[in-house]
C-alpha cells in the first residue's frame, strides 16, 4: 500500500513562529501551544523526532526541557530518549540560545580565506566572546563543523541559513543589522545567495533530460530489464565505497519483507564537499526521479531523501519539486498511467551530525533516533529502515541511474575505466582560480584537476576530505577512479605556502567534534589525538609524542566501530609520511614534555594558600 506523502504539514510552514520573530516573551503556555501544533503537523509520529524537534527550535530557537517532557508524553516515549535524541544534534540546542545565532564554517579552507579573523572582528564588533550568549541574549557567534560552502566561503549560518562570500564590509553590516533587530527576511537578499559554480561539465551536468523521461524508459522496461541496465552500466555508489549499485538494489529487492524503502543519502557532511547542494539545486528532478527508478527496481513504494540540516535553504525549493512531480503525476499513485506503481517521497532534514552521513546512523536518524551507527550485519538491504529492506543511495548514484534509464547501460559503461563507469563530480576548493564544481570521467589525473582549476604551486590535494589520502607532488599523475584514488568528490587544494601540520590538525579536532561518543576507541581515541596535536602546536611535542599518534592510529583502525573511527587518524598519518618536516619542527624536545604547565596549573593553589615559597613550585621539588 502506498504511504502517504508528507508534503502537506510543511504547506503551512510559513504560518508557525520563526525563530527571528520570537522575542523572549514567549511564554511557557505559548511554547506549548506551538509544539502542540507542531506535533499534529508532524501526526505525533515518533519515527519524526528528529524533524519535531528540529522545527520547534526553528520556532523557539531552542528546546525547554517542559517542551521535551511534553514532546515525550505526547509521542509515549521516555523524558531521556527524547532529550538523548536533543542532546545528540548539535543543532538541537536544549539551553536557550541568542535571538540570532551566527555559526562559522569551521573548515581548513575557510581558515584560509580568512574565516577566523573575520569571526574575531566580528564578536569584537559585537563585544562578545565567541561561543558565549550576550547579556541580553541578542547574538551569539561560534563555529560549527563545514557547511558545504567551500567555493564561496568564508561562509556561515545565521539561524540555520547560509550566508556566503564574507567579507570585513559584510561582518560589518551584519553587525549593524543584528544591534538594530532587523529580521532576517529583511536582510539583503544577496547575503544568502549561494552560486552553483560549475565548471566542467560531462553526461550528468549537461543532460537534457525532462522531468519523467527517465522513468518513461524505465517504465518500458519493466523492474527486472532496468536492474539488468544498471548491471551492465557497472554503476558504482559515489558515496566513497563504490558499492555496486546493482547488487544493492538486487539484495533489496530479493529480501524478505512487505514494505521496501529508497533513502536518498543527501547528508553531504564531509568537509570540502558540496557536488550535492549544486545537483539538489538545479537537478532536483534528476535525483528524485533516480529514487523513483531504485523505488521500481527494488519494489518499494515510499522513498526518503535525508538532506543535511546545513542545506536548510534547500528545503522549500525541494518540496516545490516534489510538488510539482505529484501534479504531473510522476509520483503518487499508478505513475504515469502505470497499473502498479505507486511511489511517494518525503524530505528528512537532518540536525548537524557528521556520523549521520554513514548509511546504518542515517537510518536510526531517520527513525528519529540518536545517530549511532548499527552493527553490521545485518545491513539495511535487509534489514534497514524500520527493520525493513532498504536500499540507502547516494545523491549522484541516484542521478547518474536516471542516464542509464535512458541511454542504456552499454553506453554508460562505455565513458570512464574499466572498473569505474561514467563520471564523477568533484568539489573543487583550496588554492586555485576556479574553485567549484568539476565533472570529468573516472579515470582522469590529479595533475588535470589542478590545471583545469588554475592551481599552481601545489604542494598537496586532500583526496575526498578529511577521512580520505592527502596526496604529495609525486602522486599527481595517479587517477580519481576506484582502482586508483576513489573519491566521494572532495578535492581540496594546498599550495606550498600551507602549513600541513595545520590542516591536519583542523581535521584532527573535526573528528573530535564529531566522534558520536558510542565506542571508547573512538571517543578517547579522536580526543587524544586532538590533544596531541595541539602539544606539538603548543611547541611542547617530542618524538614520544609521534610514536602516540602512530599507535593511537592503529588502536583505532583496528577497534572503533565505524568508519569514522576507522579514518580519523588518516590525515595526520598521511601528513606525517609525507609533509614530516612541518612536524619537525614542532619537536622542542627528545624528551617527553607534559601536555599542559603542571606548575602553572597549581598557581591557584599557591594563591589560595598564600604560599609562593620554592617549596610551593614543582620545579623545586626533587
Ligand atoms: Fe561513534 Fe566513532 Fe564509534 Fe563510529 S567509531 S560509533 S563515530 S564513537
Amino acid at each position: 500500500m502506498l504511504m502517504p506523502h508528507y508534503s502537506m504539514p510543511f504547506e503551512n510552514r510559513s504560518q508557525l513562529p520563526t525563530r527571528n520573530q520570537r522575542g523572549s516573551s514567549v511564554s511557557a503556555p505559548q511554547h506549548a501551544e506551538i509544539a502542540t501544533a507542531l506535533l499534529e503537523r508532524n501526526r505525533k509520529d515518533p519515527t519524526r523526532l528528529v524533524q519535531i524537534l528540529r522545527e520547534i527550535v526553528e520556532a523557539l530557537g531552542h528546546l525547554p526541557r517542559q517542551v521535551l517532557a511534553m514532546v515525550g508524553a505526547e509521542l509515549k516515549l521516555p523524558y531521556g530518549r527524547v532529550a538523548g535524541v536533543a542532546g545528540f544534534y548539535h543543532f538541537l540546542d536544549i539551553d536557550e540560545s541568542a535571538r540570532y545565532r551566527v555559526l562559522w564554517s569551521d573548515n581548513i579552507i575557510e581558515h584560509m580565506q580568512g574565516s577566523v579573523e573575520l569571526c574575531e572582528e566580528m564578536c569584537r564588533r559585537l563585544w562578545i566572546e565567541p561561543g558565549r550568549v550576550s547579556e541580553d541574549g541578542l547574538v551569539s557567534v561560534g563555529y560549527t563543523s563545514c557547511i558545504g560552502m567551500g567555493d564561496q566561503g568564508p561562509a556561515l549560518l545565521v539561524n540555520g541559513r547560509s550566508v556566503t562570500n564574507m567579507t570585513r564590509e559584510r561582518v560589518a553590516a551584519m553587525v549593524d543589522a543584528i544591534r538594530a533587530g532587523i529580521p532576517l527576511a529583511t536582510w539583503p537578499q544577496e547575503w544568502f545567495a549561494v552560486a552553483d559554480n560549475i565548471r566542467r561539465r560531462d553526461i550528468l551536468l549537461d543532460h537534457r533530460l525532462k522531468p519523467g523521461a527517465a522513468l518513461t524508459a524505465a517504465l518500458a522496461r519493466g523492474p527486472a530489464a532496468m536492474l539488468g541496465e544498471i548491471l551492465t552500466a557497472k554503476l558504482r555508489g559515489r558515496g566513497g565505497a563504490g558499492f555496486a549499485t546493482y547488487q544493492k538494489w538486487q539484495a533489496c529487492r530479493d529480501a524478505q519483507g512487505c514494505a521496501r524503502y529508497v533513502v536518498c543519502n543527501a547528508d553531504e557532511g564531509e568537509p570540502g564537499t558540496f557536488k550535492d547542494r549544486v545537483l539538489l539545486t538545479r537537478d532536483a528532478d534528476l535525483v528524485f526521479e533516480g529514487m523513483s527508478i531504485a523505488g521500481l527496481c527494488v519494489g518499494a513504494e515510499r522513498g526518503l531523501l535525508y538532506l543535511r540540516g546545513e542545506y536548510l535553504y534547500l528545503r522549500e525549493h525541494l518540496e516545490s519539486v516534489l510538488g510539482r512531480r505529484r501534479s504531473a503525476g510522476l509520483l503518487g499513485r499508478h505513475i504515469l498511467g502505470s497499473d502498479g506503481f505507486n511511489f511517494d517521497i518525503e524530505i528528512h532534514l537532518g540536525a548537524g551530525a557528521y556520523v549521520c552521513g554513514e548509511e546504518s546512523a542515517l537510518i536510526e536518524s531517520l527513525e528519529g533516533k540518536r545517530g549511532t551507527p548499527r552493527s553490521r550485519p545485518p545491513f539495511p538491504v535487509t534489514h534497514g529502515y524500520l527493520d525493513a529492506p532498504t536500499t540507502v543511495n547516494n545523491v549522484e548514484t541516484l542521478a547518474c541511474a536516471c542516464l542509464i534509464a535512458e541511454n542504456g547501460g552499454d553506453w554508460y559503461a562505455a565513458i570512464g575505466t574499466q572498473k569505474s563507469a561514467g563520471t564523477k563530480l568533484l568539489s573543487v576548493s583550496g588554492d586555485c582560480a576556479r574553485p567549484g564544481i568539476y565533472e570529468y570521467p573516472f579515470g582522469v589525473t590529479i595533475a588535470q584537476v589542478l590545471a583545469d582549476a588554475g592551481a599552481s604551486d601545489t604542494q598537496a590535494v586532500q583526496v575526498s576530505g578529511p577521512s580520505g589520502i592527502c596526496v604529495a607532488p609525486d602522486e599527481f599523475g595517479r587517477r580519481l577512479a576506484f582502482e586508483d584514488l576513489p573519491s566521494a568528490g572532495a578535492i581540496m587544494i594546498f599550495d606550498d605556502g600551507r602549513d600541513m601540520f595545520q590542516v591536519a590538525r583542523n581535521f584532527a579536532h573535526f573528528f573530535a567534534h564529531e566522534s558520536c561518543g558510542f565506542c571508547t576507541p573512538c571517543r578517547v581515541g579522536t580526543s587524544l589525538v586532538k590533544n596531541l596535536m595541539d602539544k606539538l602546536n603548543a611547541g611542547h611535542g617530542s618524538p614520544h609524542d609521534i610514536d602516540e599518534l602512530f599507535k593511537l592510529h592503529r588502536l583505532m583502525q583496528s577497534t572503533a566501530h565505524c568508519g569514522l573511527g576507522h579514518t580519523a587518524c588518516n590525515p595526520v598519518v598521511d601528513t606525517l609520511n609525507k609533509f614530516r618536516p612541518a612536524y619537525e619542527r614542532r619537536l622542542h624536545s627528545l624528551e617527553f614534555e607534559p601536555g599542559f604547565d603542571l606548575d602553572y596549573a597549581l598557581s591557584q593553589a599557591r594563591q589560595m594558600t598564600g604560599r609562593d615559597d620554592a617549596g610551593a613550585h614543582l620545579a623545586n621539588e626533587s
